[in-house]
């Protein structure tokens, strides 16, 4: 079992990037650090730039960077592109971690892309690695016994995803950077395929995850889907606990994402929030977001921020609050 390195993530910028609006994915929240509040750059998309200065950021400035997330909301349209890749026919899950039926458990699947059939086993160590990281982080170790982990072994033609998506790479959810002018922001061609070829190998998933062959930083959470799509970066493995913890615990982030909203980790309640038996306990409080005095979160050190490895009390019993009650949706 890996140990926690309670080491705080040297996360010194933040971006967060959440669309609130149908069909057009209007950006309304773009923050670029941690004292930019400035709406020209919230709303600013055509930040391009190329392949090559990409690579010294992510070499250099962004070892430790931001979570990238993409909220749909009520978004529920459907693709425009449409793919029929196939799955190849000896293509079978992998149980990585089973304790009980899938009717009756936590779902998670991970699916590769850019990784060529002579990669499958640097594929297979990175699946282990976060199942590793996952269950040695609370609560999710205290859910063991009620989490199924899958994975699947799909070949791609080519190794590595594309930087920009009108590139050619051939890789099977043609998995590219770049989407939106957001450099880092990765996006499959299709979810609704990640969706299909999900269902078809391993069944309905509470959330799926796809690693990307490659090791500059991006990424992206979205929660209509229920999937995170992460490449294979020093701290992957923290921000895709981080973004199970908006799937499988519908918390909020606790950083300034600037899209408010209330729910069990964030609120303008300040007499009576959710977590109001909690307070005193393990540094929970009720401490206003720099960025807007008039929301209050219950850490100022927490997963959710994204400046701790372990979830703050709140979010923790939020979390097994919410994933016992998938579990209960299931059975009905
Ligand atoms: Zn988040
Ligand atoms: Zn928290």
């Amino acid at each position: 079992m890996k140990k926690i390195n309670k080491k705080l993530l040297s996360i010194i910028a933040s971006i967060c990037i959440v669309t609130v609006v149908a069909v057009s994915f209007v950006v309304t929240g773009f923050k670029s650090d941690a004292s930019s509040n400035d709406s020209s750059k919230r709303t600013d998309t055509s930040h391009v730039i190329s392949e090559k200065d990409y690579n010294i950021i992510s070499n250099n400035e962004h070892k430790y960077p931001d979570f990238i997330e993409y909220d749909f909301g009520d978004y529920k349209g459907s693709d425009s592109v449409s793919i029929d890749t196939k799955v190849e026919s000896n293509v079978k899950k992998n149980n990585i971690l089973v304790d009980g039926k899938d009717s009756e458990n936590i779902v998670i699947g991970i699916l590769g892309d850019g990784f060529t059939k002579n990669e499958q086993d640097k594929f297979n160590e990175s699946v282990k690695q976060t199942t590793n990281y996952l269950m040695s982080t609370e609560p999710y170790s205290q859910m063991k016994g009620k989490i199924n982990i899958y994975s699947a072994n799909i070949n791609s033609k080519d190794s590595g995803v594309s930087y920009n998506p009108s590139d050619n790479r051939d890789t099977f959810f043609g998995t590219s950077f770049n989407h939106d002018g957001i450099q880092r922001r990765m996006k499959p061609k299709s979810y609704e395929q990640v969706k299909r070829v999900t269902n078809q190998i391993i069944g309905d998933c509470d959330a799926t995850i796809i690693l990307a062959n490659d090791t500059r930083y991006g990424g992206s959470a979205d929660l209509y889907h229920k999937l995170i799509i992460m490449s294979l970066t020093d701290n992957m493995n923290a921000v895709i606990v981080h973004e199970l913890g908006h799937i499988l615990g519908k918390l909020q982030d606790e950083y300034w994402s600037g899209a408010p909203s209330e729910g069990p980790n964030m609120t303008q309640d300040k007499d009576s929030p959710p977590w109001k038996d909690l307070i005193g306990k393990d540094g929970v409080g009720v401490y206003p977001y720099e960025e807007n005095p008039s929301w209050y979160r219950p850490s100022n050190e927490c997963a959710m921020i994204g400046n701790s490895e372990e979830f703050c009390p709140v979010c923790k019993r939020q979390l097994i609050k919410n994933m016992n009650e998938i579990i209960s949706n299931k059975k009905k």
